[in-house]
């Protein structure tokens, strides 16, 4: 193998130049990166060189010899080890500067010309998240929930998890708690053997209700009815408690069969002012204060008048659909899971919108088809997954052609590579609007407007 700049347990003292991504210190010995877990831009740093690859190296951060005037002392180095906070070192206004110019890198790499404005951010960046989902493994014989360190299928042990609702995290101990009383089994990831795999809580921010969900490899699960009536009895939020089987070795958390153990199959909340109810497989924002502000943003950006015909296009529950509709002449929601468009339906009866109609597929393949009818849209809004808007999509839009496009982003990369293609047919991307949904995380969400001059 050839010679690199470091080697593996070499010490040295390194200048940090830059923030990746993913939030990790960038320093360069001969041109070489070398990544450092919180390290900070413009820090004088001695670190050790833990793997070096061909191209660079991960180093970790022993003594700080000078340190950045935004470093703030981080609450646990859990959080960084788990990744659930690896920004929690760098001082709140400065993540959202991080964020902004993530946005303004991507944006000049691929030659486009959009302003991005300033992130906007939140009062009280923690104790934020109104869904967690805990992995459940046997530690020291014990069923045990926490978190698994980076780039490892090692359980860190945790309790207070910072960035959830707090009484999110007591919901996890009080079945934790019930889990060793019982001695039900945890899964074992392993032999893909043993029981119980995560425990999924929901509670509605402005409504209180709460939901349990135990992800289980099997439908047997012993003491079943003594963790409902020990879930009950401890937390009177319990509007709803589901099993959900996943019995495959995957990394993903949900299976697709549900079963009601107790209570409702949904828990409700509300967003500036609709009802809106939440199955355990659809998905919900989890920042919902946050989720205010970006809606709002999105809904002024629209710029409706109660003229337009709207496509929401990625609509899960309705959330945005639901709003629009009542600024709008008609809204038709598309999303790919069946559970979300029957949520979506039910909360448009709730809050008696008759203008929106939802459509189950693959936004792709109904935007082709829209196209096909002729349908004429004047506000079309997208708010795609992390892989961003499907080549099939982009060229539907290319065709039918709304004179403007909302595009609501979980992902810069794929946000800029879809405004490229949206310049081919003559759009514009005025803006973009940052809003921090995660903070002391390194996930960035915006909001962009792109007009076509007809
Ligand atoms: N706008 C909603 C949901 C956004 S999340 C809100 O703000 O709550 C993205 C949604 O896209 C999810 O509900 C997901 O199930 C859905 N989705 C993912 N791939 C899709 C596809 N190819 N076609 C339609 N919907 C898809």
């Amino acid at each position: 193998m050839a010679k690199t700049p470091v080697a593996k347990n070499e010490e040295l003292t390194v200048t940090v130049e830059d923030l990746t991504y993913e939030g990790m210190g960038v320093a360069k010995v001969d041109g070489y990166p070398l990544f450092i877990d919180g390290a900070l831009p413009g820090e004088r740093a001695v670190v050790h060189v833990v793997k070096a690859e061909k191209k660079f190296a991960f180093a970790r951060l022993k003594t700080l010899e000078t340190t950045s005037p935004d470093r703030v002392t981080p609450r646990d180095a859990a959080y960084t080890q788990t990744g659930i906070a690896p920004l929690q070192h760098l001082a709140y206004p400065a993540q959202l500067a991080f964020k902004a110019a993530q946005i303004r890198n991507l944006y000049k790499k691929a030659h486009l010309d959009v302003p991005v404005k300033e992130t906007l951010g939140m009062a009280q960046p923690s104790g934020y998240r109104n869904k967690a989902q805990i992995p459940v493994r046997m530690v020291n014989g014990q069923p045990t929930t926490g978190f698994y360190k980076r780039r490892s299928h090692e359980l860190l042990p945790l309790e207070d998890f910072y960035i959830q609702d707090p009484k999110i995290d007591t919901a996890v101990l009080v079945v934790r708690d019930l889990l060793r009383r019982y001695g039900v089994p945890a899964y074992d990831e392993a032999t893909n053997t043993g029981v119980i795999r995560h425990i999924m809580v929901r509670r509605g921010y402005f409504s209180h209700q709460m939901m349990i969900v135990l992800v289980s490899r099997t439908w047997a699960v012993p003491y079943l009815d003594e963790l409902v009536a020990g879930i009950t009895a401890a937390l009177p939020e319990v509007v709803s408690i589901v099993l959900n089987l996943n019995e495959r070795a995957t990394n993903v958390i949900l299976g697709k069969k549900t079963q009601m153990l107790y209570g409702t199959p949904y828990l409700e909340d509300s967003l500036l002012g609709s009802r809106f109810r939440i199955s355990p497989l659809s998905f919900y924002q989890v920042n919902p204060t946050q989720t205010e502000v970006l809606y709002t943003q999105a809904v002024e950006a629209a710029g409706l008048t109660g003229q337009e015909v709207v496509i929401d296009a990625y609509s899960g529950i309705g959330t945005i659909s639901l709003t629009m509709a009542k600024h709008a002449k008609q809204v038709y929601g598309v999303e790919i899971v069946p559970e979300a468009v029957a949520d979506a339906r039910e909360n448009a009866r709730l809050n008696g919108v008759t203008n929106a109609e939802f459509v189950l597929g693959k936004a792709e393949d109904v935007m082709q088809a829209w196209k096909e009818e002729g349908l004429h849209a004047d506000v079309l809004m997208v708010d795609p997954p992390r892989k961003g808007l499907a080549p099939e999509f982009v060229a539907a839009v290319g065709v039918m052609l709304p004179p403007k496009v909302v595009y609501v982003s979980c992902n810069p990369a794929t946000l800029a590579r879809d405004i490229a293609a949206l310049q081919g047919f003559g759009y514009k991307a005025t803006a973009t609007q940052p809003v921090d949904m995660f903070p002391q995380t390194t996930s960035i969400e915006s909001v962009t407007v792109l007009t076509r001059a007809e």
